[in-house]
């Protein structure tokens, strides 16, 4: 058996969608697979904008455009993520101030936002890791006393929700990704969610590569013209009928997920009060499962053991702030033990639509008998 990490799907209407879109013949971005996207988005996660885009990244991007960030701004973020959560600013010349994140939902930890805040921060972004929300509240209010964006990195947290509101729609700006790893995807693809209205006209033309091409086509001016900086961030309509397809099935989806990482949970709790490994304490939309490891070369053991037997798991991220560009471009504010501690013991298990309920059992069996021998040969030396 070959349980791999993960596995892209169809679950409705893609392909149909695509040859729908080339019969039509309307193939670049903004068709009607697109505006069905953006209504579903706005339908049902209550934003009052959403704006697909190439990827999350792409709209980070965006983010940092419109909330006009400059060099030498700084921006608060964890250092626990995925680079274009700091890249999106220092491509404006930020810097990135990194703090470190909760032992409890892996999320940055709201405590210390202020006393990283200088007369040169300008944004805040929260990272909603494996779809649990941040500590919004505090957040939000931090935000308004200091004067300051709250864009939401909601890349892995589609559907996710946070005090009755979905993740991606509390701060000014959440940005999604539909990359084949995340729950809803379209391959590459991504979506701006615009919360606070003074920004979707300029957002409309930052995607448009500067121009006023939208309000062109609503009739609003009789010609298009370069009105502002801006680049091409607005993905062609195929991606847009795939995507369709996928957001009809993301409530499915969803509960499917959910239930993988559940059965995780339950079969691995055993293992958590024996004291070898930690378990997550939320599962959010059941985006992943992680365990923590006690240490860094078991860690590496027990992805090569798993290996053996044809599981394949991951782990991520190598702190921005130890990276390469990071030391280049960051300033750290205050410890980040927990940041190094979960990166060097965080094990990704495989979660992805249609994994099958006796796969996960044989992945938990596997770590089970991982384990087991690992007793047996502490205890014989
Ligand atoms: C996946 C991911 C991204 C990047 O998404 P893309 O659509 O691939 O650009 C950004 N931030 C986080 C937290 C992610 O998990």
């Amino acid at each position: 058996m070959n349980i791999p990490f993960n596995k892209p799907f169809i679950i409705g209407k893609e392909l149909f969608n695509i040859a729908q879109s080339v019969i039509d013949g309307h193939l670049s971005g903004d068709g009607v697979f697109t505006q069905k996207c953006h209504d579903w988005l706005e339908n049902h996660l209550h934003c009052r904008r959403a704006m697909l885009t190439h990827s999350c990244t792409a709209a980070l991007e965006m983010s940092a455009i419109l909330c006009d960030i400059q060099p030498g701004d700084e921006v608060i973020l964890p250092s626990f993520t995925f680079v274009s959560t700091a890249n999106a600013f220092v491509l404006r010349g930020a810097t990135p101030v990194f703090i470190d994140i909760r032992p409890d939902t892996l999320n940055l930890n709201e405590q210390l936002v202020e006393s990283a805040i200088t007369e040169k921060t300008k944004a805040v972004v929260p990272v909603h890791y494996a779809g649990v929300g941040c500590e919004m509240d505090t957040l939000m209010a931090i935000a308004k006393q200091y004067n300051l964006y709250v864009i939401e990195d909601a890349a892995q947290a589609i559907l996710s929700e946070y005090h009755g509101q979905k993740l991606g729609t509390i701060g000014h700006l959440g940005c999604l990704s539909f990359h084949e790893t995340k729950n809803v995807m379209s391959g590459e693809g991504g979506a701006l969610l615009i919360n606070d209205e003074k920004f979707i006209q300029r957002a409309e033309i930052i995607r448009e590569k500067g121009t006023n091409r939208s309000r062109f086509f609503r009739g609003e001016v009789d010609k298009y013209t370069w009105v502002d900086m801006g680049s091409s961030y607005l993905p062609s309509e195929l991606i847009g009928a795939f995507l369709y397809a996928q957001l009809e099935h993301a409530e499915v989806i969803t509960q499917e997920r959910i239930r993988i990482c559940q059965q995780y949970r339950i079969l691995l709790s055993p293992l958590q009060e024996a004291g070898y490994i930690q378990l997550p304490t939320q599962i959010g939309n059941g985006h992943l499962f992680y365990i923590l490891t006690r240490s860094l070369p078991e860690r590496t053991e027990l992805i090569q053991f798993l290996k053996q037997y044809h599981i394949y798991t991951v782990f991520h991220y190598i702190p921005l702030h130890s990276s390469p560009a990071g030391q280049k471009y960051d300033r750290v504010s205050g410890s980040l033990s927990v940041t190094d501690n979960v990166s060097d013991t965080i094990l990704r298990l495989p979660v992805h639509y249609g994994i099958k309920s006796h796969e996960v059992e044989v992945v938990v069996d596997r770590i089970q008998t991982f384990y087991n021998e690992l007793t047996l040969r502490t205890s014989s030396v």
